[in-house]
């Protein structure tokens, strides 16, 4: 057995985020395709979408009622004559302008308010007699209306390359006229999990043996962070073998291992890469769950199989809780920059906690919790777990509160950060 060479480097979180976060924002050119604007949900814009003209094109009318001088009403109530009635999408030569004190337009949700109107009083403020209509009720200039190019300029960006679309996101670019979009193409992630003891999902375990979880969680967390998982088959825990699988692994956008990087005899992961010569950039962060978390590149592993580009590669450590927590930490944002996405931070939320918590301080701690409670009353606590293996209590969890370093003790009431868990 040899003993492992490499030299160990234990970050921070902060640090090893940073050192992520840096990799990440030279990727390099990421090639992109044409899709159908529905198919481009959750993809990242390859392209830039633009106002092809002013929105709203039209000074707005935001409520149905009557467009007004705001200043005829300034004795209520007032009564105006209705000169014309205005409906959404009527053609603007059909809309006469409200030129004169007194004058007033029926007016829908959506049509265009006339020259001459500076405001829209709500139809429940009125009542309307044949030609005329009393106003119990005075507007501020502009009330009701949106100004045409308030929202955006003709011209102006309004998703810039780099955004993962969302829905609202898609039903700018529909309201643009973009039929289709240009997006990246999803980076391949390939996912190699290491363990004498690991068996398949349709094989029946012996006693020892564990089924194969982390393909599966670390599968649905690269198709949700907007990646393409390529499952590879499990790698004993014997380096020839191990080796092959890695640079099979390496041929992707990106290898996540899993298993394998603690500092036990059959911990192969890091001493294969040294073997072959790769670069660590970090092999462990000051967390829990997840402190054996390597990350590093292979050149000349790249420079062998005659791959286009030296790929990056994290170790997760196996135990299944450390492995979900660890890709969201570490391998997520290194995927987000091979989808093309620009960089984001990783985002907090605060609640209040429920019951008391002590740990030892140390580590920054990502721990499994339940966020429960409406509105003013949302309350957050661990779960009781068995530590880092327990994917029963993980399941039971819907987020993970944050614990700083430095802390022992935080008491019920205080409000504490947690990071949201998608689905
Ligand atoms: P390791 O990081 O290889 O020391 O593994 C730590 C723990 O995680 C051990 O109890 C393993 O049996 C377990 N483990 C490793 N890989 C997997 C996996 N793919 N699915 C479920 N459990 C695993
Ligand atoms: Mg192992």
């Amino acid at each position: 057995m040899a003993d492992i060479a490499t030299a160990q480097t234990i970050l921070s979180f902060e640090d090893a985020r940073r050192v992520v976060e840096q990799h990440g924002s030279n990727v390099g050119t990421i090639e992109s395709e044409a899709v159908e604007l529905l198919a481009a949900s959750g993809r990242v814009l390859a392209e830039q979408i633009v106002a092809d003209r002013d929105l709203p094109p039209f000074p707005r009318s935001t409520r149905d009622g009557y467009a007004v001088r705001s200043a005829d009403l300034s004795q209520l109530p007032a009564t105006l004559d209705v000169i014309a009635e205005i409906k959404a999408g009527e053609k603007l030569e059909r809309i006469p302008s409200v030129s004169s004190s007194g004058q007033t337009a029926a007016i829908m949700t959506g049509a265009p308010v006339p020259a001459g109107a500076d405001a829209v009083v709500m139809v429940e403020y009125t009542s309307q007699r044949e030609r005329s209509v009393e106003i119990t009720r005075a507007v501020l200039p502009g009330e009701n209306v949106v100004l045409a190019g308030a929202e955006a300029k003709a011209g102006g960006v309004l998703i810039p390359t780099g955004t993962r679309l969302s829905n609202a996101a898609i039903a700018l670019a529909a309201s643009v006229g973009k039929s289709r979009l240009q997006v990246y193409k999803r980076p391949r992630v390939a996912v190699l999990i290491t363990g004498d003891e690991i068996v398949d999902i349709d094989a029946k375990p012996g006693p020892t043996q564990i089924r194969n979880s982390n393909s599966y969680s670390l599968a649905v967390q690269i198709a949700q962070a907007g990646g393409d998982p390529v499952l590879l088959p499990i790698a004993p825990d014997e380096p020839q073998a191990l080796r092959r699988l890695m640079e099979q692994g390496l041929q992707s956008d990106l290898l996540l291992l899993t298993g394998g990087v603690s500092m036990g005899r059959y911990d192969l992961v890091e001493q294969v890469f040294t073997e072959m010569k790769a670069e660590f950039f970090f092999t462990g962060a000051k967390i829990q769950p997840g402190r054996p978390v390597v990350f590093g590149k292979c050149v000349p592993c790249a420079a062998a199989s005659g791959a286009q580009k030296a790929n990056y590669f994290f170790g997760l450590p196996g135990n299944p809780v450390s492995t979900m927590v660890t890709f969201e930490l570490f391998a997520r944002p290194m995927l987000e920059a091979l989808a093309g996405m620009f960089p984001r931070k990783l985002m907090f939320v605060h609640a209040k906690l429920k019951s008391e918590i002590r740990v030892k301080p140390g580590l920054k701690r990502f721990l499994p919790a339940i966020l429960s409670g409406e509105f003013e009353q949302s309350e957050v606590e661990l779960v009781r777990w068995q530590g880092s293996g327990d994917v029963a209590a993980t399941a039971r969890a819907n987020c993970y509160i944050v614990i700083a370093p430095d802390r022992d003790l935080i008491s019920p009431g205080e409000f504490v950060p947690i990071l949201p868990r998608p689905i």
